[in-house]
Parts: structure tokens; sequence; C-alpha cells
């Protein structure tokens, strides 16, 4: 951390995906068993896409778009946690460690419940080795709009970046 950085920083990042047939569903970088998958030119996992951009975000790096462009070839049907280790580097390199992290998971089906253990351990493998950093929720839109008609699955996460090590 150079001086006139500050010792926390906090990010937000957002994700939509369309659920489409004949896709695996891809969530918090798990397979989770479900008739429909997300789509998008990488695995469309919307909570690693959110969780992506909320570490970008405290950074003050820009967005997932810009690092992993949508018309670069070498992203398509790429693994979201390839992209995720990839800014956790870059912050690691910028003398920050992620602090915790804390994502909420809108989607109609499938109940994710019976997942949040497991994508809570994923997903701090993935960025701060302690689950105890990582929180998940699950909801669901009520019924209303896209997400509530089922038709696609969202994510927003908020991430702490702390500097230096644990
Ligand atoms: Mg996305």
């Amino acid at each position: 951390m150079s001086v006139g950085e500050r010792a926390i920083r906090v990010g937000h990042g957002w994700d939509v995906h369309r659920l489409v047939a004949e896709r695996p569903l891809r969530l918090g970088g798990l397979t989770v068993p479900f008739d429909r998958g997300l789509l998008g030119h990488s695995d469309g996992d919307v909570v690693l896409h959110a969780i992506t951009d909320a570490v970008l975000g405290a950074l003050g790096a820009g967005d997932i778009g810009t690092h992993f462009p949508d018309t670069d070839p070498q992203y398509r049907g790429v693994d979201s946690a390839v992209l995720l280790e990839r800014v956790v580097t870059l912050a690691h390199t910028r003398g920050y460690v992620i602090g915790n992290i804390d994502v909420t998971i809108v989607a109609e089906q499938p109940r994710l419940a019976p997942h949040m253990p497991a994508m809570r351990e994923r997903v701090a493998a993935l960025t701060t080795r302690d689950a105890t950093r990582v929180n998940l929720k699950a909801k669901t839109a009520e019924g209303l709009d896209a997400v509530g008609r089922g038709e696609a699955i969202a994510a927003t996460a908020v991430v702490l970046l702390e500097a230096g090590g644990d």
C-alpha cells in the first residue's frame, strides 16, 4: 500500500444472467443441479461475477467487462473461478487481502439452501481461504420481474479489502 492509499477499501458488485435450457447451472463456483443454466460468454456464474466486480470496485480498477472482454475468445466458456482468482491476485499485488465478503443471490428456483455450505467453502477457497469471512444469502424476488418469473438469476456482492496480510 503506497502513501496516500487507505487501510481499508470497499467495493460493490451486481450481476444478472438469463436462465436457458441445456446449460449447467454454475453458481458460486459449484454446479447446482437444475434443468436450466445461466447464459453467458463465460460459464455465467453471477455469484462469482458479482464478487469479481466488487473486488475490482474496491481496488478502483474498473469492472469485469474491461478486464475480461466478452469479445475475447479466450474467455468463451471460461470457469469464472479463474477470473475471480485473477482479481484476487491483483488485489494481493496492490497490497490488499480480502477482509470479508457478503453476497445476496436472488433466485426463484432452484432452492439454494442445501448448497450454501459448499458454496461458502468454495468462495472462501477462491478468495480469503477462511469461510468465516464469507457470507452468502439467498432470496427470491417474490414472483416479481424477470428474476421472479424464473427467467434469470441475479447476485450482489460487497467486498472489504484490508491492507497487508492477515
Ligand atoms: Mg456476468
